[in-house]
């Protein structure tokens, strides 16, 4: 597990799985593979993930198209872009239309 917000590994999931504007995913198969790559704490649950995908949905990365029972399927409004950060080297996952400072919190600088 790193210490990564969980919004960061939804959005790197989606980035490697499902980076296409055209392409359906959901909660549940974003959240299979956070745990199948040990993203998150295994004591989390789908309901748990809500929130995050909320803030996704609000900071319109994600586009909510329906909902069956508890599974959500989404679209991107864009696809994410992976950066590097030249100051901590670490990669932020965003879209066009966001600020380009990097998704590090206790780094914050410009990518
Ligand atoms: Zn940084």
């Amino acid at each position: 597990m790193d210490n990564n917000p969980i919004t960061t590994s939804i959005r790197k999931v989606i980035f490697e799985n499902y980076n296409d504007v055209d392409l359906k995913f959901n909660n549940d198969q974003v959240f299979e593979i956070l745990k199948q790559n040990e993203k998150i704490d295994p004591s989390l649950t789908i309901n748990d993930m809500e929130v995050y995908f909320k803030e996704l949905c609000d900071a319109e990365i994600l586009r909510n198209i329906g909902q069956n029972f508890n599974t959500q399927w989404f679209k991107l409004f864009e696809p994410i872009e992976k950066i590097q950060c030249s100051s901590c080297k670490k990669e932020s996952y965003i879209i066009s239309s966001e600020n380009r400072i990097c998704q590090n919190s206790s780094c914050g600088s410009t990518l």
